[in-house]
């Protein structure tokens, strides 16, 4: 079974290439961010507890974090093996994984601030199927609405400079030295993100000796 992470500061593409992953290899994605938001949607328990901090942009507590990533790999719901995003994102929860699991590999996708804030700050989401756009390399096909199903796209709640400013202080204090830790363990890939969603993808793909990616085989929409 493979294991992966993909580590990278927000919008450097993670849910998406995650996503293209998991197209056509049988890796599961498992988004922590996600997991949180539907929580908040649903406005289940979980959810109260950790809105808040999410609208801030600031990081959810660790013992919270670690019990929804344990229930989710409990779940053990793959056959090749899962991508993880968004996880870990300080030394403790490092600490936790590397004891619990190995890591076949880590994705360290690369972008400086300045595009991060570009394409952040454009990024909406169909609150109806769930689906990703960018105002600027993704657009819907109508203004504002969702090409598969027609929902009023809406921008996440913790997507303003304000918390952005947040997330990026968060991820060079906090996550960086994730990386760090990792990288003793010389499991980490770093990939360019900045090229095509398609190319980052066939790098990633190249330096985890996987399959090649055929867009043809694929229906995510990049
Ligand atoms: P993401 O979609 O990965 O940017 O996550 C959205 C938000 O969920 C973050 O800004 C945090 O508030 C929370 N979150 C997600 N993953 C973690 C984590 N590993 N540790 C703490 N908070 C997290």
């Amino acid at each position: 079974m493979r294991k992966y992470v993909i580590m990278g500061v927000q919008g450097s593409g993670k849910g998406t290439q995650s996503e293209l992953l998991e197209t056509g290899l049988d890796l599961v994605h498992i988004s922590v961010g996600d997991i949180f938001r539907w929580h908040v949607q649903n406005h289940t328990k979980l959810g109260a507890q950790v809105r808040r901090a999410m609208n801030a942009g600031e990081l959810v507590g660790d013992d919270l974090v670690e019990s929804v990533v344990r229930d989710r790999l409990d779940q053990h719901d793959w056959n090749f093996g899962f991508v993880i995003d968004g996880f870990p994102r300080n030394g403790r929860q490092a600490e936790f994984f590397m004891e619990s699991y190995d890591i076949d590999g880590v994705i360290h996708l690369e972008l400086p601030d300045d595009e991060v804030r570009r394409r952040v700050l454009s990024r909406r989401l169909c609150p109806g199927c769930g689906m990703d756009y960018n105002l600027i390399a993704d657009r819907p096909e109508v203004e504002g609405r969702c090409d598969i199903c027609g929902t009023q796209l809406v921008k996440r709640e913790d997507d303003t400079p304000e918390a952005l400013a947040a997330r990026l202080r968060d991820y060079h204090e906090k996550t960086r030295p994730v990386l760090e830790l990792f990288r003793r363990k010389e499991v980490v890939h770093d990939v360019d993100a900045r090229p095509s969603p398609e190319e980052v993808q066939q790098e990633i793909r190249r330096v985890l000796s996987l399959p090649a990616y055929e867009p043809s085989a694929s229906s995510a929409g990049a």
